[in-house]
């Protein structure tokens, strides 16, 4: 469901799926239109280079930078996954989880008021630069929050992103500063449920 690549494989963002003043007044438009164009973007673009210097590693026989590539490729394509799944999770919708995924939001973590608390407390307490997750691990079948450290790391083996929150200063620093606390609560109430939905029943597919 999520647009990665172009028709060649390069990897290439999507259209923002909304104008950039579509949520405010939670994320004002100058933070989004930055966010997209100067870090999501970016992203994208360091991304192809790194498997590009890593084909040309391997028709030189030359893998003296290998290790810097390869940290290259795991951080920036990380990065242009997760920042594609949080566009697409949030909207100027708001509301709470309904049918399949509420049910199992409340079954997993005891009520949707649980839950909350817990991703709003494990989003904000990231260390420096990351993202807060509710993902779904099919092999064994459990939703979980999980912490994620820059773009790549923290994460466990198999688990698919459903719900992402984008903790990294540049996603709320203009409006809220120092608040990531206040940003967090605020980002719950343009979440777009359905788009998390379609993501869990992709997920258990
Ligand atoms: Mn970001």
């Amino acid at each position: 469901m999520d647009q990665l690549t172009d028709a060649s494989g390069k990897y290439t963002v999507a259209p923002l799926p909304f104008p950039y003043d579509a949520l405010e007044p939670v994320i004002d438009a100058k933070t989004v239109e930055l966010h997209y164009n100067f870090h999501h973007k970016p992203a994208a673009a360091a991304a192809n280079k790194a498997e590009e210097a890593l084909v040309k590693a391997r028709d030189s026989g030359d893998f003296a930078l290998v290790k810097h590539y390869e940290k290259e490729l795991a951080f920036q394509l990380s990065s242009h996954i997760l920042h594609t799944i949080y566009w697409s999770n949030l909207s100027g919708k708001g509301g709470v989880p309904k049918g399949d995924l509420a049910k199992a939001i409340a079954a997993e973590f005891g009520s949707y008021d649980k839950f909350k608390a817990h991703l709003v407390a494990a989003s904000t307490t990231v260390e420096a630069s990351g993202w807060g997750m509710l993902g779904y691990h099919a092999a064994t079948k459990k939703l979980m929050v999980l912490q994620c450290e820059n773009h790549q790391k923290l994460t466990a083996w198999g688990v698919q992103p459903l719900l992402l929150l984008d903790v990294f200063e540049h996603a709320y620093y203009l409006k809220y500063q120092n608040r990531r606390a206040e940003y967090l609560n605020n980002l719950f109430n343009i979440i777009n449920w359905d788009n998390v939905a379609e993501r869990y029943d992709a997920s258990r597919a």
